[in-house]
């Protein structure tokens, strides 16, 4: 075999798995069709767990020192009351950032090339390679082909790999939601501030060059209606929010539009006779709670351990067991952001959670942790913590 493994897509999920084998001293090939420093749609927010992956991985200066200021918080405001303040730290990690993905995405590619890996931009991957058994030995393109023991599909939403091997989905729902977003000049404030009001969020997230991430959500079923007119639908949502339009008028729009409403909510399969995904080509969602690349990196210290213990043994059952980890991990995180999603108002009670969980400072830090992962789901939404909640208002 030329490689241990070989890894299709460069970004969020594939860098890191191709950096922690590498590490381990696995001879590791990185393929990407893009050349980096290079953007994908994404609005690009790291969670604190992921700022603390990023610390274990020794790359949180670069990441933190890129330009992109520290957040100080969010502002979750669903109109009547508004959840607010530090998410908790984990591991020496405190701070969110919104990192430009040409910015992030570089220097997690880089870290995997300075760990040994093989890293080859441009390269479009055609189809995979199989054995008389059909299992898969490798992948090729228009003018090459690379044999390894194992070929991860890192490779996105429409990955090629899961398309190969005829991954199945499951738990899977349609997509719920349409979005448009852009950058202004003259308009960050020192918060992640996240907007629930009818049916339109609306987000505003400080990241590089001193720009902020503006976003706007709508139900898909509306997004032909919002295409009609980009700018005039996106300048309503945000008139909906107090204040947010004259920031935007006091600001300056520095990039496009970009937009999409292709954001379905799934796992696929994710193991199989020589081959795994990792990030969104295995496990996809909306948008909404802004996790992808904090899962993408959960994901690949799940699949970089499952291959490196499985590798001199039994890699199959290692693989299995890896998206069993991945699934109990991230099932609750999966429906939660489906109900969200859905851009429904809150039934009675949660809406009463919510108001109770936002009067008290020290619950909206508790609430924060779940919604970034710190704290598992199941966990804060247990009956008896929201008794416990409640017996407080
Ligand atoms: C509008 C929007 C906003 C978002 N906002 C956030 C947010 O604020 N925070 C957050 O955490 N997440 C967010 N996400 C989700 C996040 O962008 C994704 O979860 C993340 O990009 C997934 O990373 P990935 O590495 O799995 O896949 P991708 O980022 O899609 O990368 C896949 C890579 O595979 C390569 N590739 C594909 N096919 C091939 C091939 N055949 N050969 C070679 N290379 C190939 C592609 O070129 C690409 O570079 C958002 C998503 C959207 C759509």
């Amino acid at each position: 075999m030329d490689f241990d493994a070989i890894v299709v897509g460069a970004r969020v999920a594939g860098a890191p798995t191709a950096m922690l084998l590498a590490r381990r001293g696995h001879r590791v090939l990185l393929l990407d069709r893009a050349a980096f420093p290079s953007d994908v749609l994404s609005t690009h927010l790291l969670h604190v767990p992921a700022m603390a992956l990023l610390r274990q991985w020794g790359l949180h200066s670069l990441v933190a020192e890129s330009g992109a200021p520290p957040l100080a918080g969010f502002r979750m405001d669903f109109g009547p009351f508004a959840i607010s303040g530090p998410p908790p730290a984990v591991d020496g990690a405190a701070h969110p950032y919104c990192v430009r993905r040409t910015v992030l995405d570089k220097i997690l590619l880089d870290a995997a090339a300075a760990a040994g890996a093989t890293v080859r931009e441009s390269t479009t991957v055609q189809g995979l390679l199989r054995d008389d058994t059909g299992r898969v030995v490798g992948v090729h393109g228009a003018d090459f082909e690379a044999r390894a023991r194992v070929v991860v599909g890192a490779d996105g939403l429409h990955s090629l790999v899961a398309r190969e091997v005829g991954a199945a989905l499951y738990d899977a729902t349609p997509s719920a939601t349409a979005c448009y977003y852009t950058y202004y000049r003259g308009v960050a404030g020192p918060l992640a501030e996240i907007y629930q009001l009818g049916d339109r969020a609306v987000v505003v997230f400080p990241t590089n060059d001193d720009l902020a991430c503006v976003f706007v959500a709508c139900p898909a079923a509306q997004f032909h209606d919002f295409r009609a007119d980009i700018e005039g639908n996106f300048l309503a949502a945000v008139g909906r929010v107090p204040g947010l339009a004259d920031r935007l008028a006091a600001g300056e729009r520095a990039e496009r539009f970009r937009g999409t409403a292709d954001v379905p909510n799934f796992f696929r399969t994710s193991h199989g006779p020589g081959w795994a995904l990792v990030g969104d080509a295995g496990y996809h969602k909306d948008p909404c709670t802004a996790s992808g690349i904090t899962d993408a990196f959960v994901g690949a210290t799940l699949l970089a351990d499952a291959i490196d213990a499985g590798l001199p043994s039994d890699l199959d059952a290692a693989l299995a067991e890896y998206q069993r980890r991945r699934d109990e991990r991230f099932l609750p995180a999966l429906h939660l952001t489906r109900d969200l999603a859905s851009m429904e108002p809150p039934a009675p009670e949660m809406a009463a959670l919510f108001a109770t969980i936002a009067a008290s400072p020290a619950e909206s830090i508790r609430f924060l942790g779940a919604m970034q992962g710190s704290t598992p789901i199941p966990e804060y939404f247990a009956p008896d913590n929201i008794a416990r909640i409640m017996s407080t208002a």
